[in-house]
């Protein structure tokens, strides 16, 4: 099934062509169809199925961008879901001219999301508490409201937004429609959708059941940022002959192909894009051990059968368990015992319950190698290598005479030369990797777990709260902009580290962050002194100059 079998327009084609997905997924193929025929939905989804495309796009293929007041509006438990929902949204509406998102969500300032609504945005995706608040000051028109979505219902009503998501369905017009997903169905959330949304078309995703037992499953939690790093190291610690790497989109297999080239390893992508006969030549190289990692989108992995293949590791967890069970297939063969590992990031955790519950077998959780582990198999390679070489008697007794020669003229021992030659033998890579303190470590492990919100102060997972608890400090601060986004592939703690440092200000003293692709918005107390500004004023980050000034709204400030 492809992505225009369901009925999606052109545009939106288009930028599900350029991100690189290939084929729906389980949830997408099942939900799209029906929002687009007008129908609500109750979808049991979690994080990592790919939900947000399944309602973000039969909206954005409806979008009327005429409409200056909202048609759309997403409900989001977190300020980090909001974003990440808006950023979806944008990447599939490149195609789509002119639409415009606005995240809202407490603890960002009143102005930044006045001005936007203002100026008439066409979906807001937004906290509840915060959409209430704009709701009751009358800032946000619902009034010709056309779709809703409540993304991650359980965890809203987890949150204490129950009330605030009533009021929201019950003061919109009648005529919405509504999607309402969740990863649980609580008897409070079974008598919502059955009080605010009509006659809705329930969407479980049928799950396959059948994984080998011969493969041994585990699986790492580490973040967006980390999965290169874990794999190089995985690389090396495991016993591995033959391995597949899974990613979700075209684009992956590629950058991670090239990536793990550049790193020494045999490997090569294969995805829908590439021709038949290249493929074939490729899964040949993979049988006869000319190549020893391929990497691959489900679908041009699809029936592979190569008995060398000893581990598979899903880079991109699937985004259902039929897929999972097809991936974690293609290890084991021919009666052999296989391994799979799968990357799942903190927020989707869930996915890990939800494959086990369907495979029924346990995956255990692994802990990233070590630097040392690391390193005590590089010495044991190293020792592979010599044991090799001196297996090889008629060459080692040609290179006797020279050594022996070497060893009376330079009157050095033998042990000193044969470092020597380790040190030709090496190159310029160094044959062990530094150990890492303990802090080192725990810094990884607190990434992961912070995931891909990166590694932010304490502030602003505190942000993350439902955002009632955290008015009172908005009306001291004020939204700074500065000329670096997404593009200078900035992230927020380099943001807080240069403004910190060179500013002279404090953790506390930041609020939120908004990186957009050319520039990002932070919040800052409100009339920073001129010494700070003039001491800001030729900071770079990334090496280029951040020109801090007061973001006044103006038209290109934050069209989203
Ligand atoms: P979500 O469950 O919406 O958080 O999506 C999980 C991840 O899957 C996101 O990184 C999406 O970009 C990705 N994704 C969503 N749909 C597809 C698809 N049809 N093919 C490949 N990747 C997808």
């Amino acid at each position: 099934m492809t992505f225009s079998d369901l009925g999606l327009g052109d545009a939106v084609l288009k930028a599900l062509d350029d991100v690189g997905y290939e084929t729906p997924s389980a949830i997408q193929a099942a939900t799209i169809p029906a929002l687009l025929a007008g129908r609500d939905v109750v979808g049991l989804a979690q994080t990592g199925t790919g939900k947000t495309a399944a309602f973000a796009l039969p909206i954005l293929d409806r979008l009327d961008v005429s409409q200056k007041t909202p048609q759309a509006l997403v409900l989001a438990p977190t300020r980090e879901l909001a974003l990440q929902v808006c950023e979806a949204f944008e990447k599939y509406a490149a195609h789509v001219r002119g639409v415009h998102v606005l995240p809202v969500y407490g603890g960002q300032g009143y102005g930044v999301q006045l001005s936007a609504l203002r100026r008439g945005v066409h979906i807001v995706v937004g906290t509840p508490g915060r959409i209430i608040d704009h709701l009751e000051k009358g800032t946000l028109d619902l009034s010709e409201l056309k779709y809703l979505v409540l993304d991650e219902a359980d965890e809203m009503l987890k949150m204490g937004f129950a009330e605030d998501v009533e009021t929201i369905l019950a003061d919109t017009p009648a005529t919405k429609q509504v999607a309402l997903f969740s990863a649980t169905m609580p008897t409070a959330i079974r008598r919502m959708s059955q009080q605010y949304l009509h006659d809705p078309e329930e969407i479980t995703v049928k799950t396959k059941t059948t994984t080998s037992a011969t493969t041994a499953q585990r699986y790492l939690i580490v973040s967006h940022q980390q999965k290169i790093d874990a794999l190089t190291r995985i690389l090396e610690t495991e016993n591995f002959e033959g391995m597949i790497v899974f990613a979700r989109t075209k684009s992956a297999t590629e950058e991670i192909a090239e990536k793990l080239r550049a790193r020494g390893y045999s490997a090569a992508a294969i995805n829908g894009d590439v021709a038949q006969p290249v493929r074939e030549k490729t899964v040949n190289q993979l049988k006869s051990g000319k190549l020893d990692i391929l990497v691959a989108t489900d679908v041009a992995a699809r029936g592979l059968d190569v008995e060398r293949i000893s581990h598979v590791v899903n880079f991109d967890i699937s985004t259902d368990t039929e897929s999972y069970v097809h991936r974690i297939g293609r290890t084991g063969r021919a009666g052999r015992s296989g391994d799979a590992i799968s990357f799942v990031t903190p927020r989707e955790r869930g996915l890990v319950t939800v494959i086990e519950r369907a495979t029924r077998q346990p995956l255990t959780q692994m802990q990233l190698p070590t630097a040392d582990d690391v390193n005590l198999t590089r010495l044991a390679r190293f020792d592979d290598r010599i044991t090799a070489a001196l297996g090889q008697t008629e060459r080692i007794d040609g290179f006797r005479d020279v050594i022996a020669h070497y060893v009376r003229h330079h009157d050095v021992p033998e042990v000193d030369v044969a470092a020597a030659l380790a040190v030709v033998a090496q190159g310029e890579s160094p044959l062990l990797l530094e150990p890492e303190t303990e802090q080192q470590r725990r810094g990884f492990e607190d990434r992961a777990d912070r995931g891909d919100r990166g590694a932010r102060p304490g502030r602003f997972d505190r942000d993350e709260r439902p955002e009632r608890r955290q008015r009172p400090s908005n009306g001291r601060m004020a939204t700074y902009r500065i000329a670096v986004g997404k593009r200078h592939r900035v992230e927020p703690r380099q943001i807080v580290g240069a403004l910190a440092n060179e500013g002279g200000l404090s953790r506390g003293d930041f609020g939120a962050i908004q990186i957009r692709p050319d520039f990002s918005l932070v919040e800052l107390p409100a009339g920073l002194s001129q010494s700070t500004l003039d001491r800001l004023s030729d900071t770079r980050i990334s090496g280029k100059l951040i020109e801090i000034r007061l973001d006044t709204g103006g038209p290109s400030a934050r069209r989203t």
